[in-house]
């Protein structure tokens, strides 16, 4: 690039700034920018369209346009030239503007006789705010270095805009204010209304104009240097991460190592920009390039890109992600994604949390299901849209959030949160009430849990016992292997808030996609399928021994009760049930008291052990189907997979029919039979299992009180008649049937 544009560039940019600085209101800045650029690029027009809702812009100043065009010259996002830079955010450069397609004619603003046409987007990290147009009489295509020049330009204003320099007028050009909704899904149920925190707020430029290139780019260079030592301290524990990890580090140091990205910044700064404002315009270019991309690998390097790019701010601005500020009154955290210990730190203090990225199995998932707070997953671009402190409502029934919500749709909400709520506390009235239905059948209501903190929920909800206690969480949230004494005072205590209630609890249930942060990560292309759970504890005893040597301790002389997750085949139940009876049998050798009653049972959630045979049936003392994983064998559909995972529907006629083929063979072999998936707690689901047979159901919490209360009003025999009658007439769903007789109750 010519030195000369070099000089103008920065010149341009300096009396950019100082225009900035000097007082005076928007719209008078706004002004006098455009007549700067104008006179700068030596154009006859210089134009600044801002969006004035998502979806419209409006010219909101020129130099050389009709005057009487400002603040009533509007278009559509895609709508003319204006409009379709702002919708691709790539510039177009023309010497014919009224030959180009899409050119819309807006005879208001005189611009007929301008032929030649350049518009650069306004944008900050791919977060559309407007346009920039130059134009001139004769015909004439801009050279690559005016464009360049230019978008240049159109970076610093887009942070002057992001620091609202322009909004005092007419509350135009500033984003972050409109009410966006994302539709993303469901990691959690429940509702709430608070203010965002975002858990890693992004770094704020306060300097977008360099006064000294080459200062700026030795700072630029610095940080880059300190960026990839950071990266290559990261992968030195590649060993202890897994695949998608160590891939998404390799691309980083792929990307902070490429010399075109180092020097497409540096050109920057030699344009006048700072060094953060470069980072900052290179990330805003290739985003906006990679967003145009039809291949959806390139498509996901976006949040690599911004990620790394997010990573060299804060080594050029020293903003750490603690900026100080503190969490908000209700806070709902909002991420592209967090670990399991993060969010166990914040605990309950969460009012919900919303989450870019994250699966239903996540780590996160599981956590906030613990935590019972509600979780929407997939709510993309939402980190780049959302600004602490506003205001958001997270349906986690629906995966939906409102950031920055209208009055109305908040009164909606809180109407439909106060309804839960008045709910919730009918129920209360049934929680020392047994679920016992019209005819006389007693169902035991049980609630699942993870944590300590899950047990004060015992009482609250009148459960009869814990149905299942997920092991998991203790595991994930440390850096090494729980140690055996930690693990038997956590699950002491547990039993000891648990009194004379029963607790099942479910040995580790990890492996393939759940792997530890000290585990080595497998390479399995079907990890749902693959060495998980079980499998892994019987392969590789020493911690499942550890585990449940830790159980007998806490037990003492109490009952126990233990369940092996993802039996598939007798022998395994076998060889689970022979290490946990080996453990006990070791621990009255050193004469330790062991547990008075051990219960031993296996989770029924492969479709292969409703067709073993009888004698494993005998051999256990209970069985808990574990729905959430039966249901995607029996289906073959990914229970993370949002495309696939509600297709199936639980009440459908073969799947019920196969549930109650486990029911006969467990009142066969006189097994305790119970279910733990997420079905249980959904009362028509649950109601229906009733009425097939089954007797226990353990659940959220929450969930009891809404079950109680429809299997007191129902009749089960009833019902199982109902079902029965449907059935034999072919339906393939009794999902009708059974509404039909809930809402006649
Ligand atoms: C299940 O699969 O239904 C279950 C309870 O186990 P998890 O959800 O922990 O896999
Ligand atoms: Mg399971």
């Amino acid at each position: 690039m010519p030195d000369r544009s070099k000089g103008d560039s920065r010149t341009l940019l300096r009396r950019l700034r100082d225009t900035l600085a000097t007082p005076g209101g928007g719209q008078d800045r706004l002004d006098r920018i455009t007549s700067l650029i104008a006179d700068s690029m030596g154009t006859e027009v210089c134009s600044i369209y801002l969006f004035r809702d998502p979806e419209t812009l409006e010219l909101c100043a020129t130099e050389g346009l009709n005057a009487a065009a400002v603040h009533h010259t509007r278009m559509r996002l895609g709508e003319g030239l204006v409009g379709r830079v702002a919708r691709t955010g790539a510039p177009i450069n023309t010497g014919d503007a009224p030959s180009e397609p899409g050119f819309r004619y807006m005879p208001e603003t005189g611009e007929e006789i301008f032929s030649s046409f350049l518009g650069v987007p306004i944008q900050r990290v791919g977060e559309k705010l407007g346009v920039l147009v130059v134009q001139s009489k004769h015909a004439r295509q801009f050279l690559d270095d005016d464009v360049y020049g230019l978008e240049v330009v159109a970076m610093v204003l887009a942070e002057m805009t992001e620091l609202g320099a322009f909004t005092a007028d007419h509350g135009i050009g500033a984003t972050h204010r409109f009410p966006v909704l994302f539709r993303g899904a469901t990691g959690q149920e429940g509702a709430a209304e608070g203010r965002v925190w975002l858990h890693e707020p992004r770094v704020v430029v306060t300097n977008p104009v360099g006064d000294d290139p080459d200062a700026e780019r030795a700072r630029l260079e610095d940080a880059v240097s300190a960026l990839r030592t950071q990266i290559d301290g990261l992968l030195e524990n590649a060993a202890t991460m897994d695949k998608e990890q160590r891939q998404v580090l390799e691309a980083y140091k792929m990307l902070a190592g490429s010399r075109g990205w180092v020097q497409r910044m540096g050109e920057d700064i030699g344009l006048g920009l700072s060094a953060e404002a470069a980072v900052e315009k290179e990330q805003s270019t290739a985003r906006a390039r990679l967003e145009r991309s039809p291949d959806p690998y390139l498509r996901e390097r976006l949040n690599d890109l911004a990620d790394l790019s997010n990573r060299l701010l804060r080594l050029l601005t020293g903003q750490g992600s603690d900026t100080g500020a503190a969490l908000p009154e209700d806070p709902v955290l909002v991420a592209r994604n967090i670990g399991p210990a993060e969010l166990l730190d914040y605990g309950r203090r969460l009012k919900g949390v919303v989450l870019e990225e994250g699966s239903v199995g996540s780590h996160a998932a599981i956590v906030a299901r613990a935590l019972a707070i509600p979780l929407v997953i997939h709510a993309e671009r939402i980190t780049t849209e959302a600004l602490n402190g506003d205001s958001i409502l997270v349906d986690g029934d629906q995966g939906i959030v409102h950031l920055r919500p209208e009055e109305s749709v908040s009164a909606a909400f809180r109407d439909k949160i106060a309804m839960a709520a008045e709910a919730q506390k009918r129920y209360a009235d049934l929680r020392d009430l047994p679920a016992t239905d019209r005819s006389g059948q007693t169902i035991s209501l049980m609630m699942n849990a993870g944590l300590m903190a899950d047990l004060p929920s015992l009482k609250g909800s009148g459960a009869d016992g814990v149905g299942l206690f997920r092991t998991e969480l203790q595991f994930l949230t440390r850096a090494r292997v729980p140690r055996r004494g930690e693990l038997a005072a956590l699950y002491s205590r547990v039993m000891d808030a648990a009194g004379e209630k029963r607790v099942q609890f479910r040995t580790l249930d990890i492996g393939s996609d759940k792997v530890l942060p000290y585990m080595k990560p497998q390479d399995e292309p079907n990890p749902a399928m693959g060495w998980r759970a079980i499998r892994v504890g019987l392969d590789k005893p020493g911690v499942l021994r550890m585990q449940l040597q830790a159980l007998i301790r806490a037990a003492g002389g109490r009952p126990l009760s233990v369940m092996f997750p993802f039996i598939a085949t007798p022998d395994e139940f076998h060889d689970a049930r022979g290490a946990l009876l080996h453990e006990r049998d070791r621990e009255a050798a050193r004469g330790r008291p062991v547990p008075e009653e051990l219960k031993i049972g296996a989770m029924l959630e492969t479709p292969s052990l409703a067709f073993a045979q009888d004698s494993f049936y005998a051999a256990c003392d209970f069985i808990s189907i574990g729905g959430n994983d039966l249901k995607q064998f029996f289906f073959a559909a990914d229970r993370e997979n949002e495309r696939v995972r509600r297709r199936y529907d639980t009440l459908d006629t073969a799947f019920l029919t196969f549930i109650e083929r486990i029911i006969v063979r467990c009142r066969h072999t006189d097994t305790a039979l119970s279910f733990c998936g997420e079905d249980a707690g959904r009362p028509v689901e649950a109601l229906t299992f009733a009425a097939l047979g089954i007797r226990a159901l353990s659940m959220r919490p929450a969930s009891i009180g809404p079950v109680k209360h429809l299997i007191r009003r129902a009749d089960l025999q009833e019902l199982r008649k109902l079902i029965q009658d449907a059935r034999n007439q072919g339906a393939q769903s009794l999902r009708p049937v059974v509404t039909e007789y809930l809402a006649h109750l």
